[in-house]
């Protein structure tokens, strides 16, 4: 009797303290730094890594590829030449379709590299020129994915956070067709520093289904997150694969390995021709129903998506009408204010 008492007790507590407001305290949507806090300082680098970080960012993103040594550093191109001065370094080495590949160089070649601000390299110029100037003689490095787990963690130690890595696997296809087993490796490195298990303060996500599966086979027992673009990958041709994984039948496949769907904003919110207005797609409520949390890419106050004219408009999307699980944004303090503002936070 007394049992029963205080059960009945306890539900009425929990009653009178969840009805108000319930709905926006559950919700607790994570931005990820994408490539850093690359908005303002040279995407990969350490320094950029730290920004994030003191920004009060959930996550840091790491994109890894291999270098012919087996090492696994963090860039975003599986190219050396649109931020970094190998052009200049190593002319000789490039191939015949004039790039500069990563796994053509060694771990000690890499680091002797300098990191700049994005640029293009047939012109030289700056890819965003209103971010971080090009030419400054900075000894900013090329990051590795060891080295960028020791930071964030080092960073949770001293300051008492728990900030997550989402590590992206770039192109495993390409790199295995190399000789270089990247998607092992970064398996294996992850596992090393404690972040192999279910509720894992790492996300694993690859823009390759077939490397999605092939994680769950290696023994990846975090979160993981495939990642969904209408084109599909670079160095691979399979945007019929990414079409499929937009159909019902695709999401409730991809629901036995993923635990989080990420697609292109645009296609949540798919441009107009004109590119003034956009449609909402139903494709983030499919993947949802379909079982997966739903994140997309990328927010970036200096490139906004075609339809949208503010930041807010932009942010009330996400969050008001989307209620996004997740973001990237190369300036990740837009949307950490955005959510504190709006007690998201
Ligand atoms: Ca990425």
């Amino acid at each position: 009797m007394a049992r029963k008492s205080l059960s009945l007790f306890c539900a009425a507590c929990m009653l009178a303290v969840t009805v108000p407001g319930m709905a926006a305290s559950q919700y607790h949507p994570e931005v990820a730094a994408h490539r850093g806090a690359s908005g303002y300082m040279p995407e990969h680098t350490l320094e950029a890594k730290s920004l994030a970080y003191a920004m009060g960012v959930d996550y840091i993103e790491q994109d890894v590829v291999m270098t012919r040594d087996k090492k696994l550093m963090v860039m975003h191109d599986v190219f050396l030449d649109t931020t970094t001065d190998v052009a200049r370094r190593f002319p000789d080495r490039k191939r015949k379709d004039g790039r500069y590949y990563a796994c053509d160089f060694t771990a000690d070649e890499i680091r002797s590299l300098r990191v700049s601000e994005r640029f293009n390299p047939k012109t030289g110029k700056a890819i965003f020129p209103g971010r971080f100037p090009l030419n400054t003689t900075i000894e900013y490095r090329v990051p590795f994915l060891e080295e960028e787990f020791q930071q964030v963690q080092g960073l949770n130690k001293s300051t008492g956070h728990n900030i997550g890595v989402y590590v992206e696997v770039k192109e495993p296809d390409f790199f295995a067709k190399q000789g270089l087993p990247i998607l092992e490796a970064t398996i294996d490195m992850l596992t090393r520093y404690g972040y192999n298990s279910p509720d894992s303060r790492a996300i694993l996500q690859i823009f390759d289904y077939d490397a999605v599966r092939k994680a769950r086979e290696l023994g990846w027992k975090g979160p993981l997150a495939m990642l969904v673009e209408a084109d599909g990958q670079g160095q691979k041709d399979d945007a019929a694969v990414h079409g499929w994984l937009q159909t019902d039948e695709g999401l409730k496949e991809l629901a036995r390995y993923a635990t989080i769907y990420a697609p292109d904003f645009a296609l949540l919110a798919v441009p107009s021709q004109d590119g003034k207005s956009y449609t909402r797609s139903d494709l983030g409520d499919r993947a949802r129903k379909a079982g997966m949390k739903l994140h997309t890419w990328t927010f970036r106050v200096d490139s906004m998506p075609k339809g949208f004219k503010t930041t807010k408009d932009v942010m009330d999307f996400c969050f008001k009408d989307l209620k996004l699980d997740g973001i990237f944004s190369d300036f990740p303090d837009v949307v950490v204010n955005y959510l504190k503002e709006n007690h998201l936070r």
